[in-house]
């Protein structure tokens, strides 16, 4: 039987007559039935990733891809008049995650099944995920997300658990989703759930009662942490999904054979940051009820669990206060204070301890004593945790530390958000880098090459217009597509520095008015959510959002700059926007970003990074070379020799430098105030001259310098830009998942043996 068969036999009737709906859902169902084919029995060791994020993304053209069945699902459909980017259509995005963290979890899936290891996902089945993000007057808007329909990817199951919260039994339902490599396994995403979340219950935006935890318990991904009803919510889920990812573990493996002792020859754990911690108590528990003594279940759990650290930002670090956990998890505490005991044992530095002085209870901690694994997430930052920030537990356990640097899964990042690219890839080098990403670098034979420049330069163009389009249609805004195309997507988050890109537009507005015109026109577009509770970034959106308005109402200055904010930056935006990209902004705060992985993706797509040398933008910079790539900026240590001498001083930087002082005040001048609100561009102004934590004054100078540098290259040296972007792309097969995975298998999990 033909595709076109198929798929007839699924929908009833000729695909010409069908509609997208229709077609989209035998289509589902078809992936359904092709990955259930490549299930594989597993023996040896195998991982369960626990996440509280999956960043899944849609899911029909990357199964497809993975299949092997893309191209012929295409043409089986134009020939019978449909487009499959109309299909792709109405699948709604599951936005079960934040940003790189939750982006990286669905990445690795990707990389497991692909490499044929067996893997599996742990997490919750959100129902309405992250919030969905929308500007009314200038301002986020915060809306539910859904995504579940009556035919949804992950599929119900009758297996359920018990969970115990604040003494009360709660019963968590596992649904399944199939997770399929491109020429390789099926593995399993497992998504615990409860059948009596009630989503009516939400009202006013994402307003809903925190305390019905029977109805609220799966509805948002990081319900809003400004109360303490919230903030014991977190914990609620925290322990959902460990609790029952513990059981489904013991579980599989008991049904494999293992008789407990031997756990970890069956099972590696990660704990992808922090917010899984809890499954080390309770795998102790849990043993403890199979009639394992607390300190060989220390050790069977130590030997099964590793640890990776995401973040150095300290409020990010949880630590949960010792009341929570009573009042929640009191069936954990006693083992905790245990754990905290034994610690103690093994070091004398209070700072180490798991269970503070003022009683709060700090997770990470824990992760580090018992998993025999803790990694950074890219050099620098694993560094930064050995030397600094994890000093003391790095004496302790000096060969539990070790890096990896984060990836990206080069068939959504590639074949499947930019076609065009890998169709000239394809053409040139063949398709081998499909699987083994390293082959990119033949790539480098057609460095000058005029006719392979000119044809990605032309790739680049379609993208941009292809951008354009989607911009138009879905956000109604007009863009210039022979303007240079500067991107900054990403979480909204002061060490990001959105902020010093706004600062950086508002000076470009002042030079143009003094008609110093920059060598190109700029369109520069951001995609960033700010956490609800999150002021000063809310107050940066709306910044960016008024200077947008002013800007385009001055015909003077609308000629050469131009400022989008996209709404609801979500994977399906990010795969639009990344193709098309001339300048990647990857401007945090030196040693604030762990990796990045949207700097990666930009990368592989033929844009050029603009960055500080922080997280994997050292590693890019090492692959391509000074000459590739724009590094401005102060050194991680520099900005942390500022941090401990504790004398940075935002004022003296805004009364010394004028074109600094014109930037801030511009926020409280009178075109702002007449477009945006005083009270959110005052608050900002006030931030920045009187805190300015992450220390975007030091770096405006450098800032501006750099990218004017890169406008004027791109502006006037178009086949060296274009060089650079060819090296860029050819230099990319690092930052494959692909390698990721392979690194984490070699060093911590050693699967399937
Ligand atoms: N959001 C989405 C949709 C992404 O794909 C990514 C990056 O990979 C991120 C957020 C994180 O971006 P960054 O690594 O720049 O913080």
């Amino acid at each position: 039987m033909n595709f076109t068969e198929t798929l007839q036999n699924l929908t009833g009737k000729p695909l010409a007559d069908c509609t997208d709906q229709e077609l989209y859902l035998a289509l589902l169902e078809l992936v359904r039935q092709k990955s259930a084919d490549r299930v594989q029995p597993v023996t040896g060791r195998k991982l369960y990733y626990i996440s509280a994020e999956f960043l899944i993304g849609k899911l029909l053209s990357n199964n497809l891809i993975n299949l092997g069945l893309y191209k012929e699902a295409r043409d089986a459909l134009a020939a019978a008049g449909k487009r499959l980017s109309d299909i792709e259509e109405v699948e709604p995005e599951p936005s079960l995650g934040n940003g790189g963290l939750g982006r990286l979890a669905a990445c690795f899936l990707d990389s497991l099944a692909t490499l044929g290891l067996p893997g599996d996902g742990v997490g919750l089945r959100y129902h309405f995920g992250l919030f969905h993000q929308s500007f009314e007057d200038g301002v986020q808007n915060e809306k539910p997300d859904p995504w579940l329909t009556a035919h949804s990817w992950a599929e119900k199951t009758d297996v359920t658990y018990p969970v115990e919260l604040a003494g009360k039994e709660y019963t968590a339902r596992l649904y399944k989703l199939a997770v399929t490599g491109y020429e390789g396994r099926t593995n399993t995403l497992n998504l615990f759930d409860l059948d009596t979340i009630d989503e009516s219950i939400v009202h006013d935006g994402i307003a809903f009662d925190k305390t019905a935890i029977d109805k609220n318990l799966t509805l948002f991904l990081y319900p809003d942490d400004s109360d303490e009803a919230g903030r014991y919510l977190r914990v609620y889920q925290q322990y959902l999904m460990v609790s029952a990812g513990a059981q489904l573990i013991l579980a599989e493996c008991a049904a494999r054979g293992c008789c407990y002792h031997d756990l970890a020859d069956y099972a590696a754990i990660q704990i992808n940051d922090t917010h899984p911690s809890m499954v080390i108590p309770e795998l102790i528990r849990l043993l403890g009820e199979k009639g394992i003594e607390f300190e060989e279940a220390v050790e069977i759990v130590t030997k099964t669990c590793a640890y990776t650290n995401h973040t150095i930002l300290a409020e990010a670090l949880e630590k949960w206060p010792r009341a929570y956990l009573d009042a929640v998890v009191p069936q954990l505490m006693p083992i905790i204070e245990k754990l905290d005991k034994l610690a103690r044992t093994r070091t004398k530095d209070e700072s180490l301890a798991i269970i503070d002085k003022d009683d709060r209870v700090h997770m990470a901690h824990m992760d580090i004593h018992f998993t025999h694994s803790t990694n950074g997430v890219a050099t620098l930052h694993t560094e930064i945790l050995k030397n600094s920030e994890l000093h003391g537990f790095y004496e302790l356990y000096p060969e539990k530390f070790n890096n990896k640097t984060n990836g990206i899964t080069f068939r959504r990042w590639l074949l499947e958000c930019d076609p065009r690219l890998t169709a000239e890839l394809e053409q040139r080098i063949g398709s081998g880098f499909r699987k083994d990403a390293a082959e990119l670098e033949k790539l480098l034979a057609f460095a000058d090459d005029e006719t392979v420049l000119n044809e990605l330069t032309a790739v680049k163009k379609a993208n941009k217009e292809a951008l354009a389009d989607w911009l138009l249609r879905t956000q109604n805004v007009k863009v210039n597509t022979e303007a240079m195309f500067d991107i900054q997507s990403k979480r909204l988050h002061e060490y990001k520095r959105q902020q010093l890109n706004l600062l950086y537009l508002i000076h470009q507005y002042h030079e143009i008015k003094a008609g110093h015109l920059p060598a190109v026109p700029l369109v520069s577009v951001f995609g960033a959510k700010a956490a609800p509770a999150y002021t000063i970034a809310k107050d940066i959106i709306h910044a960016l959002l008024t200077l947008s308005k002013v800007i385009a109402a001055d015909p003077e200055v609308s000629k050469w700059l131009q400022v989008v904010f996209i709404e609801n930056y979500n994977v399906t935006a990010a795969e639009k926007l990344i193709p098309a990209c001339d300048l990647s902004e990857q401007i945090s705060l030196a040693s604030k970003e762990a990796s990045g992985t949207g700097n990666m993706k930009f990368m592989l797509n033929g844009a050029l990074t603009l960055g500080t040398m922080d997280g994997a933008n050292v590693e890019i910079s090492q692959q391509v070379g000074d000459e590739n790539i724009y590094i401005f900026g102060q050194t991680s240590n520099q900005v942390i020799h500022r941090y401990a001498a504790g004398d940075y001083c935002a004022a003296q930087w805004y009364e010394g430098d004028a074109n600094i002082r014109r930037a801030i005040d511009f926020l409280t001048g009178a075109e702002m105030l007449a477009t945006g609100h005083a009270e959110n561009l005052t608050r900002l102004h006030d931030e920045l001259i009187h805190k300015d934590w992450f220390q975007t004054l030091p770096d405006f100078n450098a800032y501006v310098v750099r990218k004017g540098q890169a406008l004027s290259d791109y502006a006037c040296d178009p086949r060296g830009w274009r060089r650079k972007c060819l090296v860029n792309i050819a230099k990319a097969g690092m930052f494959s998942s692909d390698r990721t995975i392979a690194e984490y298998d070699r060093d911590i999990w050693h699967l399937g043996q």
